[in-house]
Parts: structure tokens; C-alpha cells; sequence
């Protein structure tokens, strides 16, 4: 009677967390789904503390831990900027991943408290399933904690390339599925910790080489992951609440996932696999030489300068070409008040006329307290997380520095591939003025947002609103 109430229970907790991911889908409706979700989430700790848990002696202990989490918990929720949510994230979805590895390590050890058979003779499909789900666990968890580095900035946000990756790759998939079957076999715990120590390295491996614009993904991949390793944990568990939960947020991490390979041009099936770094082959201007640059779209765009400290705007001949100087005001406006910073870098010959473009953004009524020469703010890209260049292209380019037969060659150039990320708003991969290439297109920090400035920029700002 108890099991099927508590089953009758978990189904309701269930359409509640099906409602909050609803909800969340829209910012208007966000704060009711996460509403659902808290009363949901609520619901499934009391059926398992009142209906489910066998042994009632641990009780205390359990609480004890529940209130340490939830106030830990309300703290980081409450000092957390916006800015930093990335980062949290990640670093939340480790903690599952690391649960899922402690919970299953516990049901290994005594395995009759969890109702899974008796010490050296679990069931074998409990055991399969706490070997897949330990995998996926392990492997969050440390992918989780690289990503976490990165969004930080503990490590570089740039792609940490390992000699051979895609063959040890390869070598850790043979191992871990070999390990997964000598312990779905033995039972052994030797095994397991080795499965764990395998699938860790499997996942900083996996997340290292990924650069900096790509981590959204790699986040929404990750948040996939924990879903799975909870819903495998689930099934050895035989706890409906964690397959339903877990299914819930692997199926829409992975969804969310996709949609956002899509957005940047992205192979799902790679970045799935860690294969990640698939780019777009598109023919270069100059030579028809075959050269890669990512795409993104108004959405990646919105994304990336939400999540910034600091953005720094360059405007160019393109901006007033599209008079896109208002819609820029509007979208720098609405990611100020999300409390990120956000400077104009004005080159002295941008635009076709001098002061080019200081006239059309003090039109757009611009602050000038806002507005920097090329002079002052230089050294700042270094410390910026996003260069947002509109229709500019000659001002930034590199071969300024670097190549003597170049016409621009010796001009001061904004140094903006010194910037985190670096996000460059023109219709294709034409030339600027000089008609020379741009070898920051091609960049592993650039990200190329193809359209007419105006539009594109209108698009950005409905992904902000
Ligand atoms: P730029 O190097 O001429 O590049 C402008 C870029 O804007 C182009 O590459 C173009 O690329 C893009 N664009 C054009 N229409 C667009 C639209 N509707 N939407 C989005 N992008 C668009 O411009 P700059 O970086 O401002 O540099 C100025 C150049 O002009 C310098 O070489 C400078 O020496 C020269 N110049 C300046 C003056 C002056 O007094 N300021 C005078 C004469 C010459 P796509 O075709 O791919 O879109």
C-alpha cells in the first residue's frame, strides 16, 4: 500500500518537474516553473524520507546533511552575480556526477541497505546499471569541475590540446567497457574504484581541448550527463523519483544541447563524443584556400555578451553602412543593466570620414563618458571578455603588425583578438577598405555573426529581452 502511494507520489512530483521545465522555457513564465520545481523537488525529499527510506535511524543524519546543503546552497544562490552563473552551473552539475559515484559506492559496499542482494551477490543488472551510471557520473564530474576552471578563468578559457587525444580517447572507451564488464562479472570493488579512476581522466580529457565560446554547449552537454548518471543510479536503486528526475534532465539537456550546435554550426554527434572543434569550411576571399571559421548566431551572440564582466564595442564603416548605431545603443543598454560593462574602442580612421563614428553614436545618444580612442583603451582588450566588433575590419587587422607587404601595414590597429572572445558582426567574409584579409576571422576565439549589423544586432537584442 505505502510503495504504491509513494509511487502515486513520486508520478505527481514528477508532472510537477515536467511543468517546471516548461515554465522555465520562457523568462515571463520562469519564476512559476521554477515555483513547480521547488514544490516538486520538496515532494519527492518527503516521500523519501517518510515512505521509502527502510531504516528511519539515519534519520537525523540525513536531515543534518540536507540542512548543511540548503544553507550552502541559499548563500551561493544569494552572493552569486549573473555574470557568474556559467561557472556555477558547472560546477553544480559536478557535485551530481560526484554524488552519483558516492551513492553508488555506497550501495556496492551495503548493498542490502539499499535492497540490492547481499554483500558479493548483487544483481547482475544492478550492477550494470551502477557500472554505466558511476561511468557517466565520473566522467561529469571531472568534465565538470575542467569546465568550471575555464568559465573561472583558473585555467585558459583556450583549447588545451593533448598529443594523441583522439587515439587515447579511444584507448579510454576499450578500457572503461572492458572494466564495466569485469565488474558487472565480479562484483569486484577493486574494479569499480578502477572504472572511476578510467572515467575521470576519460572526462578532463573530453573537456580540455574545448575553447572558450564553445562552452555553452559544453555546460548544457554536461548538465545531459548528470541527468543519465542520476536515472542510472535510479534504475540499481529501483527509485522511480531518480529514473523520472535523471530521464528528465539528460533528455532535456541533450535537447537544449542540440539546439545550440545547430545555433554555432556544431556537429552534435562530436561534441556528444568529444570530438569537439568541427568547424565550418568556408573558402577564403583571397586565394579559394579552404580555411575554418565558427558561425554563430544572434542567440550564441546574446549568450556570450550576457555572460560577460566586460564588452567592448568597435564600431566600423559597416555599422554606419547598416545604421545599426541606435540598435547598438539599445542592446549595450540592456546588457548594462544586466551589469555588464560595456566601453566604445574608436580607431581614428574607422568609418570613411574622421569622427566617423563618433557621430553616430553620440546620435544614438551614446554617453561620450562611454566612448574611448584607440589610445586609451588598447590596453584594455587584454582584460575584456568580449571584443563585439560591427562592421569594422581594417582597424583590428593583425596584418598591420605582422606583414610588411601589407598596404596597412605600421597603422595602430585595435588589438581586440586580445579580448576572451572575440565577435565579429559583418554580411560575409569580405575585405575592409584596404582589401586585404582578416586572419582574426580564422581564430580559435572568433566567432563570426554573419547579417547586416542593423538586423543582426535587432535579433540579438529580442534574444536578450
Ligand atoms: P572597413 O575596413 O572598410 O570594413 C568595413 C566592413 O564592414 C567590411 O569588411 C564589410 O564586410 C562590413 N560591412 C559593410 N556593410 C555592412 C553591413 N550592412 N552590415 C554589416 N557589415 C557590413 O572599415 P573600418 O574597419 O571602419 O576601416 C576603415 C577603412 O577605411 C580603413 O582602411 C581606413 O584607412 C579607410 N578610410 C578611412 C577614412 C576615414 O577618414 N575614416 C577615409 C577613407 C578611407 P562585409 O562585406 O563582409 O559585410
Amino acid at each position: 500500500m505505502s510503495v504504491n502511494f509513494a509511487a502515486f507520489l513520486y508520478l505527481i512530483s514528477a508532472s510537477l518537474f515536467i511543468l517546471a521545465l516548461r515554465g522555465l522555457s520562457h523568462p515571463s513564465t520562469s519564476r512559476h516553473g521554477n515555483f513547480c520545481g521547488i514544490i516538486g523537488m520538496g515532494l519527492a525529499v518527503l516521500i523519501t524520507l517518510l515512505l521509502v527510506l527502510p531504516d528511519f535511524s539515519r534519520l537525523v543524519l540525513i536531515l543534518f546533511g540536507l540542512g548543511i546543503g540548503a544553507v550552502i546552497g541559499a548563500l551561493i544562490a544569494k552572493r552569486i552575480a549573473m555574470t557568474a552563473m556559467p561557472q556555477l552551473i558547472a560546477a553544480f552539475h559536478s557535485l551530481i556526477g560526484f554524488s552519483a559515484v558516492m551513492v553508488s559506492a555506497a550501495a556496492l559496499y551495503s548493498p542490502s541497505s539499499f535492497g540490492i542482494g547481499a554483500l558479493g551477490s548483487i544483481h547482475t543488472l544492478a550492477l550494470f546499471e551502477m557500472a554505466i551510471g558511476v561511468w557517466i557520473g565520473t566522467m561529469t564530474f571531472s568534465g565538470s569541475v575542467v569546465a568550471f576552471l575555464k568559465l573561472d578563468e583558473r585555467i585558459s578559457g583556450k583549447p588545451i590540446i593533448l598529443a594523441y587525444r583522439h587515439f587515447m580517447n579511444m584507448c579510454f572507451c576499450a578500457a572503461i567497457a572492458i572494466f564495466i564488464m569485469i565488474l558487472v562479472m565480479t562484483g569486484s570493488h577493486f574494479v569499480f574504484w578502477c572504472l572511476v579512476l578510467l572515467s575521470f581522466f576519460f572526462g578532463m580529457s573530453m573537456i580540455l581541448p574545448i575553447g572558450g565560446a564553445d562552452m555553452p554547449v559544453v555546460v548544457s552537454m554536461l548538465n545531459s550527463y548528470s541527468g543519465w548518471a542520476a536515472a542510472g543510479i535510479g534504475f540499481t536503486l529501483a527509485n522511480m523519483a531518480l529514473i523520472i528526475t535523471g530521464a528528465l534532465v539528460g533528455s532535456s539537456g541533450a535537447i537544449l544541447s542540440y539546439i545550440m550546435c545547430k545555433g554555432m554550426n556544431r556537429s552534435f554527434i562530436s561534441v556528444i563524443l568529444g570530438g569537439f572543434g568541427s568547424e565550418t569550411l568556408i573558402p577564403s576571399t583571397s586565394n579559394g584556400k579552404q580555411r575554418f571559421v565558427k558561425k554563430g548566431s544572434a542567440d550564441d551572440a546574446a549568450f556570450v555578451i550576457k555572460n560577460a564582466s566586460k564588452v567592448i564595442i568597435v564600431p566600423g564603416y559597416g555599422m554606419a553602412v547598416a545604421q545599426a548605431q541606435h540598435a547598438l545603443r539599445e542592446m549595450a543598454n540592456k546588457i548594462k543593466n544586466e551589469g555588464v560593462e560595456v566601453k566604445y574602442a574608436i580607431h581614428p580612421v574607422a568609418g570613411r570620414m574622421p569622427g566617423h563614428m563618433n557621430v553616430l553614436l553620440a546620435e544614438a545618444n551614446v554617453s561620450y563618458e562611454d566612448v574611448f580612442e584607440l589610445e586609451d583603451i588598447n590596453s584594455e582588450f587584454s582584460t575584456a571578455d568580449v571584443a563585439f566588433i560591427i562592421g569594422a575590419n581594417d582597424v583590428t587587422n593583425p596584418a598591420a603588425k605582422t606583414d610588411p607587404s601589407s598596404p596597412i601595414y605600421g597603422m595602430p590597429i585595435l588589438e581586440v583578438e586580445k579580448a576572451g572572445t572575440v565577435l565579429f558582426l559583418k554580411r560575409g567574409l569580405g575585405s575592409g577598405y584596404s582589401g586585404i584579409d582578416n586572419e582574426l576571422f580564422f581564430r580559435e576565439n572568433t566567432m563570426m555573426l554573419f547579417g547586416d549589423a542593423k538586423k543582426m544586432v535587432e535579433s540579438i537584442n529580442k534574444s536578450l529581452a
